[in-house]
């Protein structure tokens, strides 16, 4: 590997001419951040601050402000349209400009690996290069309105389950075949000018001090010439990563901030040279930018620009996967949706009144316009053609204790750590019950050792009856009333903030005084105490909310239900504790679906769920977190004024037991072994024999297709498969041609039964004919040799398969390769 010290990285004159110019000091100042979201410059040579932001669906911007939110990243995936991905990523771009962002930090492009995985409703795919064709569209997109686009997590954080320690053992092969190319073809393909070192470890090595994947993979094999930065708080060493391929610290000054580089590079640990090549990387980016040289602006004009509302709605339109729609009688006229005309509505479902339009975390901002179906749908069909209740609270944390509600002083009483039942150590009436936090500066006495605390108040319920109670803090909490535990935040924890996890439960509770205690355990890692404390009283329980819902589908021609998840259920911090619809959205659907045959779901959630209840449903539209513009988008496909464009980004199995990683997600002791290996999706699903309940690939249409033979020409290992799809239907609609690649039968070395190699998608006109052409070219056929620690391609012949989803083939043709 090339020692980070002598990497020849790609210059300029002007670049080389600041560095020259810097001290040493002002060199290691300038790879830590100043704030969360800026990075600091050098006044004194004219080299301004500048500004990243949270991404991937949105730009926050400095002012935390709202902005654009457009459809989550698996919701862009199903759209298998890169050139569509682009303008979403013009609109991102566009938006940064607006709020003065330098850079935007996205897109995410970690693996599908198990279904659970929290954040993937903010990642594309399970297939390496659905996810690699997007993220190019993505990056360039961005990148071509002059701000930077930055990828991550740099790698294998495919899971939120101890997010910061989880070390992840996986083969050379599986890393290079799945978990790389995303990645690669961002730096080769896309230009990109960031990539994000991730909070895991890889093999034993955390991600932000690999001297393999950092330095010889990425800097030295692909050629990366723009800059690594840690995820926020991410790194764990100085040393290390300042002689590594890291270049920029952020979310944190602890390792490199505060003068600690500095005195590495002075006590002789960190070559002055490797902190060159970091510096030079971050004014390359900034020449890049055209900010090289000028004034520090901080100025933020955020403001709604109605072809970005446009485009983040065809986005959404054409993301939504038609999973199933039946005919009544065996009709096609007669089928679920689009709706006839005219219907009376039951439409249910928390999602109905308060769609989830991103999910939770980082990726979450605030959106320049909320909407729900409820709204769009009665404004389309008129009010009085839709009836609606939510048949289930989604709602995990509790709105805040009314400060009316309190009766006595509200008291904190602070312990040392893990002796709350011990002596206190002070003690103070603070203001309120339900937010109070403590933090240096702010203890109400001098301690070294972090402390934990009491807050204890009496307070007067209105009335009796079901409330939910909720405890929240940075470290474990529990609420006690009257003695009795009904929150603790280390069961079922809802990441309510960044870094803040609540427990909540309904509890019944009689009217009149009762006593409250909100215990908080001293967080280990920080000298910070939050404290928050719920109380909400719940008018009606799931069980009313379900029948008044069932009642209203009885009396309706058709019953929508719009099921799901939301951010609190979806979010950073926590991988999904099952595949189930929360709450009891299962039994919901299936006793709407008894009421009334007519019953279509759709589905506001960003990854999957099994479906106890799809044979029972007249119609599944999978409609993702769908983004700003996303109630009225789905309303579009559910009456049928466009076309449910997309198709699966992954594979949805009927039982968690089937899927890929069972057994081996997330984890123990610290670690997690990729044992599948490469065969990850479809691709486990094909090997195994397994029958998904919704196969990768699969979505339907308002109308139909009829596609003719597939033609391959070329040689060596370059190809053209030419594919014609005529719409045979009464209507426009898109279809998506999938090309697979199955290697040689008698191959020496295990290969997948097939791997996604290419696709294109039509749009049509009613029997308008098409010709899907796909360029295969020698990566199509490659596997991964880790003899030579090389890409290679076994000659032989080649099966093209050409299909609607990974389980709806359509033609094959044979190549022979070499
Ligand atoms: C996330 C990153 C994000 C960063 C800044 C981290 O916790 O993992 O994806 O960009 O925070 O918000």
């Amino acid at each position: 590997m090339t020692d980070t010290a002598e990497r020849a990285t790609t210059t300029t004159p002007a670049v080389e001419d600041v560095l020259a110019r810097l001290t040493l000091a002002e060199k290691c100042a300038m790879v830590t951040g100043l704030t969360p979201w800026i990075v600091g410059g050098v006044e004194r040579l004219g080299v301004p601050e500048w500004t990243v932001s949270d991404g991937p669906v949105g730009v926050r911007g400095r002012g935390m402000g709202p902005g654009l939110v457009v459809p989550g990243e698996s919701a862009l995936a199903a759209t298998w349209d890169p050139d569509l991905v682009h303008e979403v990523g013009v609109a991102l771009g566009e938006e940064c400009l607006d709020k003065n962002v330098d850079m935007i930090l996205g897109p995410t492009v970690n693996v599908h690996r198990a279904p659970r995985g929290g954040r993937h409703f903010e990642s594309f795919s399970e297939d390496p290069h659905l996810s690699s064709r997007l993220a190019v569209g993505y990056i360039r997109g961005v990148q071509s309105t002059g701000v930077g686009a930055c990828i991550k997590h740099f790698v294998c954080n495919d899971q939120e389950t101890d997010r910061m320690t989880i070390d992840v053992r996986v083969d050379e092969r599986t890393l290079r075949e799945l978990y790389l190319p995303a990645f690669e073809a961002a730096v080769g393909d896309g230009g990109v000018r960031s990539v994000m070192a991730a909070y895991n470890y890889v093999n034993g090595e955390h991600a932000c001090s690999q001297t393999e994947l950092l330095g010889s993979v990425l800097k030295d094999e692909w050629g990366f010439d723009g800059f690594v930065v840690s995820d926020w708080g991410a790194m764990k060493d100085t040393v290390l990563t300042g002689r590594g391929g890291l270049d920029l610290e952020m979310g944190s000054d602890d390792q490199w901030g505060r003068g600690k580089l500095l005195a590495a590079v002075e006590a002789g640990e960190v070559p002055e040279a490797a902190v060159d090549d970091k510096v030079r990387r971050l004014l390359g980016f900034l020449e890049w930018r055209g900010r090289l040289q000028g004034a520090t602006d901080h100025t933020e004009s955020p403001r709604e620009h109605p072809e970005h509302r446009e485009v983040v709605r065809r986005a959404a339109t054409e993301s939504f996967v038609l999973v199933a729609n039946r005919a009544a009688g065996g009709q096609d006229a007669t089928r679920a949706l689009p709706l006839a005309r005219g219907v009376r509505v039951a439409l249910i479902g928390p999602g109905a009144a308060e769609t989830a339009l991103m999910g939770g975390g980082s990726a979450s901002l605030e959106v320049y316009r909320t909407g729900s179906v409820l709204d769009s749908l009665r404004e389309r069909l008129g009010p009085d053609a839709v009836a609606h209740a939510p048949g289930v609270s989604l709602r995990r944390s509790a709105e805040a204790l009314p400060a009316e509600w309190v009766t006595s002083p509200v008291t904190a009483t602070f312990h040392r750590a893990g002796e709350l039942d011990g002596p206190s150590v002070a003690s103070q009436v603070v203001d309120g019950a339900s937010m109070n936090a403590w933090h240096p500066g702010r203890w109400p006495v001098e301690s070294p050792e972090p402390l934990c605390a009491r807050v204890t108040f009496t307070a007067d319920l209105p009335v009796s009856g079901t409330y939910r109670a909720m405890a929240a803090g940075f470290g474990a909490s529990r609420l006690y009333v009257d003695g009795r535990l009904v929150a603790d935040n280390t069961v079922d924890t809802v990441h309510i903030s960044l870094g803040t996890g609540a427990g909540a439960s309904e509890v019944l509770l009689e009217a009149g005084e009762h006593a409250f205690a909100l215990e908080l355990d001293a967080h280990p890692a920080r000298q910070l105490l939050i404290a928050r404390l719920g109380l909400e009283y719940l008018p009606r329980t799931d069980a009313d909310l379900a029948d008044e819902a069932v009642a209203l589908a009885r009396d309706a021609d058709v019953a929508i239900v719009v099921a799901g998840t939301s951010g609190e259920w979806e979010t950073e911090g926590a991988d999904r504790a099952s595949l189930a619809l929360p709450k009891d959205q299962d039994g919901l659907i299936a006793r709407v679906a008894a009421a009334n045959p007519n019953t279509v779901v759709v589905l506001n959630c960003g990854a999957p769920v099994t479906m106890p209840w799809l044979s029972d449903a007249a119609a599944v539209l999978l409609g993702w977190y769908p983004g700003q513009e996303g109630a009225d988008a789905l309303v579009d496909v559910l009456v049928g004024d466009a076309e449910p464009g997309g198709r699966m980004p992954t594979t949805w199995a009927r039982d968690e037991a089937d899927t890929p990683a069972y057994g081996n997600f997330p984890g123990a002791d610290g670690v997690v072994t990729y044992a599948e290996g490469l065969y990850v999706g479809y691709r486990h699903y094909d090997a195994r024999g397994i029958e998904p309940l919704v196969p990768f690939g699969h979505g339907l249409s308002y109308t139909t297709f009829a596609w003719g033979e597939p033609v391959a020409s070329g040689v060596g290992t370059s190809f053209v498969v030419e594919v014609p799809v005529t719409n045979t239907g009464a209507r426009a609609g898109s279809e998506v041609v999938q090309v697979y690649v199955a290697p040689p039968a008698h191959g020496v070395v295990d290969r997948p039964v097939k791997e996604l190699r290419g696709f294109a998608k039509l749009r049509l006109a009613p029997g308008e004919r098409g010709v899907a052409r796909i360029e295969l070219g020698e990566r199509a056929f490659c596997r991964w040799d880790t003899d030579t620690h090389a890409w290679v391609v076994d000659p032989g012949e080649y099966s093209v398969i050409v299909a609607a989803s990974a389980t709806d083939v359509r033609g094959r043709v044979a190549v022979f390769v070499g």
